[in-house]
């Protein structure tokens, strides 16, 4: 009776935030990371980023998710068609050849990587990684890593940045189109579950892909928590969603502060990104240690989520992402400094 009650209000809060939405932090969450890097940038950084992408970093960082509304129609051509309840997000990007940039984008980074089959296209793979949590660092060798994961991405938009050649297999044109990348992309490394995820066995209870003995035991994926219920939604829909307090408009000078007072990683920028990762990695386990998975009676893949105390889940939900946004706002300023000091 308890939990069911508490189940109800966890829902109930997590829909009021706008759950429903399955785009890494949500349009608002990487909005958010924008506005917080843009009080931290220099003159000159401030200078660039406008002369390059001619808009704000709170508008740019949503790019990377208005082009997953280009499809590849039946004659193999690319075209921007998105899904009517994420137009008003990106209709700033439509405009003066804009959805041809993103259709452009999309044909270059569609088949360029290793794709199992039955994978997404690339473009929607380099916003995620699926290291599972018990390991406590980002390792390039452990499972659901791979050459355009979020950890490669990242870094792929720092060096075209920085005037390098993008490193492959990823495609990015210029330095407009690397700016947009990182802007949503450094936000994406900082979701939780963008990087850490929870395998399950046979018996749905954690497996650890990466250990020798287990390679011959089932081992079942739960895509990020996205095969994972949680009400009405997923688990990681709800944690893209965030809470009304740090939407844009709503972001206390206490949060900038905070984002003010994270110091600048340590080492040159193209290692920045590994260290994030297992910073988020280690955030994903206290997450999933705080979650019961049991079967969904009606669907033999899926899972669905059970909270011991919900109140308390919700809590931490919110304060997590309130660090992490503030986090991640900071970074991309950090990065962007270190490039135009
Ligand atoms: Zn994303």
């Amino acid at each position: 009776m308890a939990r069911r009650w508490w189940l109800t209000l966890f829902f109930a809060l997590g829909l009021a935030t706008g759950a429903m939405s399955a785009h890494g932090w949500g349009y608002a969450g990487h909005e958010a990371v924008g506005a917080i890097a843009e009080r931290l940038l220099t003159a000159h950084a401030r200078m660039r980023v406008q002369a390059i992408a001619g808009i704000s970093l709170q508008a740019a960082g949503k790019w990377a998710d208005c082009v997953k509304g280009v499809v590849q129609t039946e004659t193999g051509a690319f075209r921007y068609e998105p899904a009517p309840q994420y137009r008003a997000s990106c209709v700033e990007f439509e405009s003066d050849g804009g959805s041809a940039r993103m259709e452009d984008y999309v044909r270059r980074n569609w088949n360029n990587c290793a794709r199992d089959p039955g994978s997404e296209p690339c473009h929607r793979q380099y916003h995620y990684t699926d290291v599972a949590t018990q390991h406590d660092k980002y390792d390039r060798s452990h499972a659901g890593t791979h050459d355009h994961d979020i950890v490669h991405s990242v870094r792929a938009a720092i060096a075209v940045l920085q005037g390098k050649t993008t490193p492959p297999p990823l495609v990015i044109q210029d330095s407009r189109e690397a700016l947009l990348l990182l802007a949503h992309f450094i936000a994406d490394l900082h979701q939780p579950l963008h990087v850490g995820a929870i395998y399950l066995d046979g018996d749905g209870q954690p497996i650890n892909p990466d250990l020798p003995e287990n390679r011959t035991r089932t081992i079942m994926s739960t895509r990020g928590g996205n095969w994972i219920n949680a009400g009405s939604t997923n688990l990681h829909a709800l944690w893209d969603a965030i809470p009304s307090s740090v939407v844009p408009s709503a972001i206390s000078d206490r949060m900038h502060a905070t984002a003010m007072a994270i110091r600048r990683s340590s080492g040159s920028p193209a290692s920045w990104p590994d260290q994030w990762a297992t910073e988020s990695l280690k955030t994903s386990n206290y997450v999933f240690k705080n979650i019961k998975l049991r079967r969904d009676p009606d669907n033999a893949e899926r899972w669905i989520a059970e909270f011991d105390d919900a109140r308390r889940t919700m809590a931490m939900k919110a304060a997590i992402q309130s660090r992490q946004l503030a986090r991640a706002g900071a970074r991309l300023a950090h990065v962007l400094n270190e490039i135009w000091p």
